[in-house]
């Protein structure tokens, strides 16, 4: 570029400036010198206020990242518990909180199930231990709970368990949303005990909606069975399932009162057989040493054994194995079973009853007992309390099928019952007797396993019977047959192989007690007795021919 033409440019760069310096009113006229001014010091002003704001902001993070947090020993992580120390401190289970220990301090370690902020100087805690819930609160004050504490508790990832020290306050409002609304928790130290450091694979509020929930918000999350059962470590942590399982162990607590109070002892049979105690094809095979062995489908040959060593009344709780293809609702591959004999001196009744009698114990009992965490598990899975007498209903099979006729139903004289048979005969004996629990006495000889007592006064039926709750079968028992050679005649007119129960019979030639018994599934009758769907949700990890994890 040339002088010259440099400088040109350099005046059209002028000119151009001082156009833009020209500022134009709203008619487009170049402003007034007086306006021009005034303008300008509005600029200065505005500029100045920016200035004064930035230095602000600026002195308020300064003060803010010098600010004491007065409160760093009310909260943190704490240390790994390595058993390092042993303090006398008295710790209380949210479970026990009530209005009665207002303004107590209270030592408590919970998992918190949510956190939720309430501005920067709040925040409400979700807290849950076993079968209960309270809520905690923390609300910034001037020397013991910084905002630093409060956005602490904010971020603590749910499910993470915390160690905390509070005030037991009555709040305005009694808090619905936790088993314990009476009482609120107003923290003043917060540790974090063990810290969730993975994603939950659903939330524990997800898990833990009713029906009834579900029909009032269509839109609230469903977690599927499977899901559940998938993550059963999670999936247990429900107040619902926690109740669950303490009513599951209450009802083995209960057989036990009530047998040991009957004078029956405690056996532990084995589980790793040599033949099929009962016969048939669901047993599971497996591989023992050079030879097969079979898991133990019921404890039935050994508990015999037992009245035949004399033990006269004998129990057992310990696992069942089914080898059962059976997809349904009710059964499982590996239950838990209840298993019961007893020698009688004159008639079976007399144990048909006495379990009757057992029975009626562990419902009331349950509900006496154990009513906190029944009621705990109704609000997620509604049912009505069964009904039963004190003394249960005895009924002939023959009565029951034509009872059953009697509706429409269509069932031959000798016949098994199917499961909706079961049911509807359930529904007709509640109409017309009024109670959940019944006795179903005298089956079909041709329908129970061969070492079933044929009814003395008609051989086509049996001195068997089956219990009912809610209409489906808890138990299976019998009067057994104590002769070997009665004993031996049923075998082989079922053409089972005699050779392969030779120590069975060989315990009642040497002479044995006439003797009933029954076998309950433990999963049963607490699906039956809480009116709980599905008996997944009654065993602990389940198995089922399409489960065997977790
Ligand atoms: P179902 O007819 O319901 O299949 P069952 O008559 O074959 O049962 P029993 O041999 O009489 O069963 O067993 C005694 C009790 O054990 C039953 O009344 C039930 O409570 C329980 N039970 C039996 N099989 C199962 C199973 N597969 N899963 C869970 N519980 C079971
Ligand atoms: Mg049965």
């Amino acid at each position: 570029m040339s002088e010259q033409e440099q400088q040109n440019q350099q005046q059209i760069a002028d000119v151009t400036d001082k156009m833009e310096q020209v500022i134009l009113d709203a008619e487009g006229k170049p402003l007034s010198k007086k306006a021009l001014k005034k303008l300008e010091k509005e600029r200065e002003k505005e500029q100045k206020k920016q200035e004064r704001l930035a230095r602000e902001a600026a002195e308020r993070a300064a003060r803010e990242a010098a600010e004491v947090d007065y409160a760093t020993d009310n909260y943190g992580n704490a240390k790994l518990n390595m058993s390092q120390q042993q303090t006398n401190t008295k710790w209380t289970e949210i479970k026990e909180l009530s209005a009665a220990m207002a303004d107590q301090t209270v030592h408590i370690q919970a998992r918190v199930q949510t956190s939720r902020p309430t501005g920067n100087k709040m925040c409400f805690l979700v807290l849950r231990e076993g079968t209960a819930t309270a809520q905690g609160l923390l609300v910034v004050n001037e020397d013991t709970i910084s905002k630093q504490m409060v956005k602490f508790a904010n971020s603590i990832p749910s499910e993470s368990i915390v160690s905390i020290t509070a005030i037991v306050v009555i709040p305005a409002e009694p808090i619905k949303s936790c088993t314990v609304g009476d009482i609120e928790l107003h923290i003043t130290k917060l540790f974090v005990i063990s810290k969730v450091v993975t994603g939950l694979p659903f939330s524990i509020e997800d898990a833990s909606y009713s029906k009834l929930d579900y029909e009032k918000d269509p839109t609230l999350n469903k977690v599927l069975l499977d899901t559940r059962l998938d993550n059963r470590v999670i999936d247990l942590r429900t107040i619902a399932n926690n109740a669950i399982f303490k009513i599951q162990a209450a009802v083995g607590q209960l057989f036990r009162e009530y047998l040991t109070e009957q004078k029956f002892t405690e056996i532990h049979t084995p589980k790793l057989i040599s033949t099929a105690s009962e016969g048939g094809s669901n047993v599971f095979q497996v591989t023992y040493f050079k030879r097969q062995a079979y898991l133990a489908q019921s404890p039935q040959l050994y508990k015999q054994a037992c009245i035949a060593a004399d033990f006269g009344r004998v129990y057992e709780i310990a696992p069942v194995f089914r080898a059962e293809n059976a997809n349904t609702y009710r059964h499982l591959t590996e239950y838990v079973g209840l298993d019961l004999e007893c020698a009688f001196r004159e008639h079976y009744h007399e144990i048909m009853y006495m379990i009757g009698d057992m029975f009626v114990y562990i419902f009331k009992n349950l509900e006496e007992r154990w009513a906190h965490e029944l009621e705990i598990v109704r609000k997620q899975y509604p049912s009505e309390p069964i009904k039963f007498d004190e003394k249960p209903l005895r009924l002939e099979f023959k009565d029951a099928i034509a009872l059953l006729r009697k509706h429409g139903v269509e069932i031959g004289d000798l016949d098994d019952l199917s499961t909706p048979q079961e049911r509807e005969l359930g529904k007709l004996v509640k109409k017309e007797y009024g109670t959940d629990f019944y006795m179903l006495d005298k089956f079909p000889l041709g329908i129970r396993p061969f070492y079933t007592m044929p009814d003395p006064e008609n051989p086509e039926y049996s001195n068997s019977y089956d219990f009912f709750l809610r209409g489906e079968e808890i138990m299976s028992g019998a009067q057994r047959i104590h002769d070997p050679v009665l004993l031996t005649e049923r075998i082989k007119a079922l053409e089972i192989d005699p050779s392969s129960l030779t120590d069975y019979i060989k315990g009642f030639e040497y002479g044995c007690p006439p003797h009933a018994g029954g076998g309950v599934g433990l999963e049963r009758v607490v699906m039956f007795y809480l009116g709980i769907g599905n008996i997944r949700h009654t065993s602990l990890f389940p198995r089922d021919p399409k489960r065997v994890d977790p």
